[in-house]
């Protein structure tokens, strides 16, 4: 394997005060790492992006505390390398602690954890929900340990937040044993993301009282959730992420039986269902195009049919799933939309509302459409039932801040 390194900027960086005491942040995923240096006033950060990995193309793209960008080269390069590299980036800031993305903490974790030799090994355990995740978060820990035997680091895993879940929202209608013997029952992810857009929210809103949300992360993956008093109650996603919405290239529910129809009638192999469900369907299955909402949009004004369809199912089944979840709330107090689509697609969120229409809903069309491109702000109307915002997600600032939490250190 070579390691060939293009540095596309000379310029050192030097000035290390704006970064005290950072936290970095690791989102280890089968082909790349996002990772993040956080300052602990959280006013600060570095970030940068390990892609491709395993390929001739592997590189790793870093974004200076400058500003300045640079790409680092590393053809062939795993994780392992691509760790190396990212370390030797950011070592000169004195990092006091790693944060890890962990996908899948089954039903052992219910909140951020400190890694211990135990720990690392439950990771690895719960492979089987998360095969292609949880091992890329077992080798970014192993990388970090073998350089950093003596920096604390923290998982904070996708599924834990969802673990206040009430029995009625996790199991499944199934017998029993295949929850008491093999763990089968919705977990739900984007945990990270619906815990910190509920928080600010409750935070902005001057609504008094406990606060009820129906958080909405509409990204290349999609979920919902019912968060009241800071505690999910029910959400979309399930055992596995492919549960709930329609997202990018995830189809979200369809009848369970499709399997052994699809099994029985075209011969298709239980993993090539699997792959069709995962990756070929959703936005990218509907337009027959992409899984990219903005090429959709596009070509929906456009006239494209499949298009229009595609983003017209998108929203009914958001709505309707956001309908539904409504019910896991005592008291409502709004709705909040994130993810690349929530946040920035005033179009899709205007016709997720007026799914909802008998809800009572009413919003600021311009408003609304003010808020995009990271904008954080509300656009429900004051006779509206509900409130309405747009919260951006900030998934690597809350596993700094519960990696500081869970070690003492704020
Ligand atoms: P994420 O996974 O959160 O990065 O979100 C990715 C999704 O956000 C893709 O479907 C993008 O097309 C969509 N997205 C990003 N910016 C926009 C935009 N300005 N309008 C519509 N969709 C957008």
């Amino acid at each position: 394997m070579s390691d060939s390194t293009t540095t596309q900027t000379s310029k050192q960086e030097s000035d290390t005060s704006q970064l005290t005491n950072p936290t970095l942040v690791l989102n280890c995923g089968s082909s790349s790492i996002k990772y993040a240096l956080i300052s602990e006033d959280e006013s600060t950060r570095i970030t940068g992006l390990a892609e491709n990995l395993g390929l001739d193309t592997a590189r790793i793209k870093h974004t200076a505390l400058s500003g300045e960008k640079l790409e680092i080269s590393i053809p062939g390069g795993r994780h392992k390398l691509a760790l190396q590299k990212i370390l030797e980036l950011l070592e000169q800031y004195h990092f006091i602690a790693v944060g890890h993305r962990g996908v899948h903490g089954g039903r052992e974790y219910s909140e951020a954890v400190q890694v211990t030799d135990h720990v690392l090994s439950e990771v690895k355990r719960l492979k089987s929900l998360a095969p292609l995740h949880n091992p890329a978060n077992a080798l970014g820990i192993e990388a970090v340990q073998a350089i950093y035997p003596d920096i604390p680091q923290v998982v904070v895993f996708d599924t834990a937040f969802h673990q206040t879940m009430p029995a009625v929202a996790y199991r499944y209608p199934i017998p029993k044993a295949l929850y008491e013997d093999h763990k089968i029952r919705r977990y739900g992810f984007h945990g990270t993301s619906h815990a910190y857009v509920s928080e600010r929210a409750s935070q902005i809103t001057e609504a008094g009282g406990t606060h009820g949300w129906l958080t909405a992360h509409l990204g290349n993956g999609c979920s919902a959730a019912a968060v009241y008093d800071g505690k999910s109650l029910d959400t979309s996603m399930g055992l596995t992420p492919l549960e709930g919405l329609m997202m990018g290239t995830r189809s979200g529910d369809v009848d369970p039986s499709l399997h052994i129809h699809l099994k029985r009638q075209l011969d298709m192999s239980l993993e090539d269902i699997d792959k069709m469900l995962n990756s070929d369907s959703g936005l990218l299955g509907i337009s027959g195009l992409s899984n990219d909402m903005r090429t959709v949009e596009e070509a929906a004004n456009e006239g494209h049919k499949d298009a229009k369809l595609a983003i017209e199912m998108f929203a009914y089944r958001a709505g309707k799933y956001l309908a539904s979840l409504s019910c896991a709330l005592p008291e409502f107090t709004g709705i909040i939309f994130t993810g690349g689509i929530g946040e920035n697609s005033a179009s899709t969120r205007a016709r997720i509302l007026n799914v909802m229409r008998h809800f009572g809903i009413s919003f600021d069309a311009d408003k609304n459409k003010t808020l995009a491109g990271g904008a954080e702000g509300s656009f429900h109307s004051s006779d509206s039932s509900v409130e309405l915002w747009v919260i951006p997600t900030d998934e690597e600032r809350q596993i700094a801040k519960e990696t500081r939490q869970t070690l003492g250190l704020a």
